[in-house]
């Protein structure tokens, strides 16, 4: 028997004035790959921030639960420290903000315990060296003048530096070039274990190419209009969503 990590049910969330998510249920076990497609506009950025906690949006109705605990009153922070992470569309710049600060902070808070400086840096250059990142990026800005291929990929470096049990990714791999969306799914799978689990939004499935998807869920507006194997992204692949309208 798999243990549930993420459970949510019957969710309906959105902005002020507007519903955007009409009743998601979902639920995601340890060591699962999970995959939602769907067209653009359909809810999926909104399920992520929802699930990590975005002040900006409002729950009406329905549960999230992670290790069988009701976390939808928690702040994001909070969700983060129980082992949660969110790898955003559109990451922040942060200007003053080092990489290597940034990710030490982060898995500090965390963790909670103290990171050795050394130790840490270490493990970070290491860890950068496999997603093919130049070491000097570790002292720039967070995300200041990156590409939008190298922001994605610092998504990854914090995900392998804070190894949440649960990642939640929203398009790492959207505006890649293909051996880029090569190095984001290798360090996709290195992360993934038995322990943890993953859930993708993706348009493209090379990301998955390194990743087996244990369950596919495709969201047109806000409510999950179908699900299956790894077999259902091959035929939207093939056919596109219209078939499911
Ligand atoms: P997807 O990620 O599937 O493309 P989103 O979750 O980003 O879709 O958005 C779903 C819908 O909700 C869109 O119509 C979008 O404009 C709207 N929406 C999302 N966030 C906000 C917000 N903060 N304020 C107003 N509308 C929003
Ligand atoms: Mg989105």
């Amino acid at each position: 028997m798999k243990e549930k990590l993420l459970e949510i049910t019957d969710l309906h969330a959105g902005v002020e004035g507007k519903e955007i998510l009409k009743g998601v249920s979902l639920s995601v076990n340890k060591g699962e790959v999970h995959v939602i497609l769907g067209p653009n506009g359909s809810g999926k950025s909104t399920l992520m921030n929802v699930i990590m906690g975005h002040p900006g949006y409002r729950v009406a109705k329905g549960g999230i639960f992670f290790e069988g605990r009701d976390i939808s009153g928690l702040k994001p922070f909070e969700r983060a420290r129980l082992g949660i992470f969110l790898s955003f569309q559109a990451p922040e710049e942060i200007p003053g903000v080092t990489v290597e600060n940034m990710l030490r902070m982060a898995r500090e808070a965390v963790t909670g315990k103290h990171e050795r400086i050394f130790a840490f840096r270490r493990e970070l250059k290491e860890t950068m060296k496999t997603l093919q990142m130049d070491p000097s990026y570790s002292e720039r800005y967070l995300n200041v003048g990156f590409s939008g291929g190298e922001k994605k990929r610092n998504e990854i470096l914090q995900l392998l530096m804070l190894r949440p049990k649960l990642a939640l990714l929203d398009e790492t791999d959207s505006g890649l070039d293909v051996d880029a969306v090569q190095i984001v799914s290798g360090g996709v799978s290195r992360f993934h274990n038995e322990d943890n689990a993953c859930l993708i939004i993706t348009h493209n499935t090379r990301i998955l190419e390194k990743l087996k998807a244990d369950r596919v869920h495709v969201l047109l507006d806000g409510t999950i209009a179908e699900e299956g194997g790894p077999e259902l992204i091959e035929a939207i692949n093939r056919e596109g969503y219209a078939q499911l309208r």
